[in-house]
This record gives structure tokens, C-alpha cells and sequence, in this order.
């Protein structure tokens, strides 16, 4: 679906729109004032509505802020020390994939959209763990045959990961409209990113794309926390992976054919705004035919 040239609202923002959408990192990210819109007033309410909405907790307020604080230092203490990490060795390589930085990487500006998307993964996970510290039952279980046994948790993680994948690569697309790019548009104000842009999404955004966290706080909804863990943290230093600027050859040869979403794959996203959509796999852009590939081919 090939929409650049639409006038609808919901016509797929073009490139050089993404690059509108933010004057200032286009001009001077250090005397541009931020702009702010609906759209800004919208992140805004949702980081205050998500902070208060502990006020309503069951465990109590005082329990939800304590659990909220310790997220946030574990999530975003983790997604920033492990970004530092991985920038640090990436930054000094030669073979880039954008060539060598014409300016320097917007660190500050990535860890800042980082951690405000840290404080609403943290509103989220603060319903577990307030859950989980009183001793109300959570969806989180570490014991096999209490979660029903491998075959069902492994075809269920099976089936779970194509539909988060599915709901993650049509969210993408989503945010691509016109009408809802406002909300993207920080992701996109890294052209040439670093790992530090991993995780670097508006608070709309993170909100659609850290919702399933709360399911951990429904008993019925099982989840076994080892192969749960190992999932987490393989989606962030996956993340971390496509944006480091970088390629390492055995990832780049072994993932592709898994359908696993790469370096080299996303960084094209950055550098073009109209193609590679997927975030996880890249099942729906081949499905679509949204790979930069197919769109060269299609010309
Ligand atoms: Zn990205
Ligand atoms: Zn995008």
C-alpha cells in the first residue's frame, strides 16, 4: 500500500513529512524551542493519567507509588545502562551503515524519549508488582505443570508472538498516517540512530506498544516467567540491535531467514520512513510488500 501522494488523513506520511515533523532536529536541536500541539497535549495527559491512575489501585496508592518507583529504576536503569553499553562499542566502529556521523548522534535527546517511555512501562508493571507484593495472585507463574505443561505454553508463546507481532507491525503502520504520525514523530527524530533509540517512543506510543504488561496482572491470563523473562529480554536487546548503527555479519546471516527483524532491515526505516514497518519479524512487510526491496522493484 503505497499512499505518499494521498491527501486522506490516513494516507501514509512521506519521508520528507517525517522530516517536517521535526523542525527542530532538522534546524538546531539545541536553541529550537520544542514545538507544542494537540498532539503534545495528548502524550502529556497520558503520562499524567496513567501517574494517577495508582490512586485506584486495590493494594493501595502508597503500595502502586512504591512499586511504580522501582520499576521505573529497573526498567529504566536496565534499558539505559544496557543502551550505554552497546553505543559504546558500536560508536567506534568504521563500517557503519549510514557512513560515517555528518553530526553527532542525539544521545541526550534518545535517553530523555527513552526514559519518559521507561515511566509509562513502569505505570504498567506497577499493577503486577503491587499484586504480587500483597500476596494477590498474578498471571506470572514459574512452575511448568502449574501453567499447563510445555506443549501449551510453548504453542501458546507460539501463537502470542504472531499476534503481538501482527498488533506491533499494524501499530507501526498506524502511527505512519498522517493524522497519528504526531505521535511517532520522536522515534523518527533519530535519522541515524543509536541503541539508545531502542526504546525511544513518544508516551502514546509506548503506551500501544506496553499494554500487554498489564496483563500480568490478571490471575487467569498465564504467563511462565522464565520463557516470559527470556522474551523480554530478548525483545530488548533485539531492539537495542536495530538501532545500533551497526551490522554483525553471523546476526545479519542467521536472522533474515528466521524472519527476525535485523540491523540492517530497521536502520532503512530510519533513513526512509516509508518502507521496513516491521518491528519484531518481518512477516507483515513481506506479506505486504512494505520492504524497501519490494518497493524498489515495484518502481
Ligand atoms: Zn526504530
Ligand atoms: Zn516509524
Amino acid at each position: 500500500m503505497s499512499s505518499n501522494d494521498s491527501p486522506s488523513l490516513l494516507g501514509t506520511a512521506t519521508d520528507a513529512q517525517a522530516v517536517r515533523a521535526n523542525p527542530d532536529v532538522a534546524k538546531d536541536s539545541r536553541s529550537a524551542r520544542r514545538r507544542v500541539d494537540w498532539a503534545t497535549w495528548v502524550d502529556n495527559a497520558v503520562v499524567v493519567l496513567l501517574t494517577a491512575s495508582g490512586l485506584l489501585c486495590p493494594q493501595g496508592p502508597a503500595l502502586w507509588y512504591q512499586a511504580l518507583a522501582v520499576a521505573f529504576v529497573g526498567i529504566g536503569g536496565s534499558v539505559l545502562c544496557g543502551a550505554a553499553l552497546v553505543t559504546v562499542v558500536c560508536e567506534r566502529q568504521s563500517e557503519r551503515l549510514q557512513g560515517p556521523r555528518r553530526k553527532p548522534a542525539l544521545i541526550a535527546r534518545e535517553a530523555r524519549v527513552t526514559a519518559v517511555a521507561a515511566w509509562i512501562a513502569s505505570c504498567l508493571l506497577a499493577w503486577p508488582l503491587a499484586r504480587l507484593w500483597s500476596g494477590a495472585p498474578t498471571g506470572l507463574v514459574w512452575n511448568l505443570s502449574e501453567a499447563g505443561g510445555g506443549l501449551l505454553i510453548f504453542s501458546q508463546t507460539f501463537a502470542a508472538l504472531f499476534v503481538l507481532d501482527a498488533w506491533l507491525y499494524w501499530k507501526h503502520r498506524l502511527l505512519h498516517t498522517r493524522v497519528m504520525f504526531a505521535f511517532h514523530r520522536d522515534h523518527h527524530a533519530f535519522r541515524d540512530p543509536t541503541a539508545f533509540a531502542g526504546f525511544a517512543v513518544g508516551p502514546v506510543e509506548s503506551l500501544l506498544t506496553f499494554w500487554p504488561i498489564v496483563l500480568l496482572a490478571i490471575p487467569e491470563a498465564i504467563h511462565y516467567g522464565p520463557l516470559y523473562l527470556s522474551l523480554v529480554i530478548g525483545f530488548v536487546v533485539l531492539n537495542f540491535y536495530l538501532h545500533c548503527g551497526v551490522t554483525v555479519r553471523l546476526i545479519e546471516a542467521v536472522l533474515p531467514p528466521l524472519f527476525f527483524n535485523t540491523s540492517a532491515f530497521h536502520n532503512r526505516h530510519h533513513a526512509n520512513a516509508e518502507v521496513n514497518f516491521g518491528e519484531a519479524f518481518t512477516i507483515w512487510d513481506r506479506l505486504c510488500r512494505t520492504r524497501e526491496h519490494d518497493q524498489q522493484r515495484a518502481r
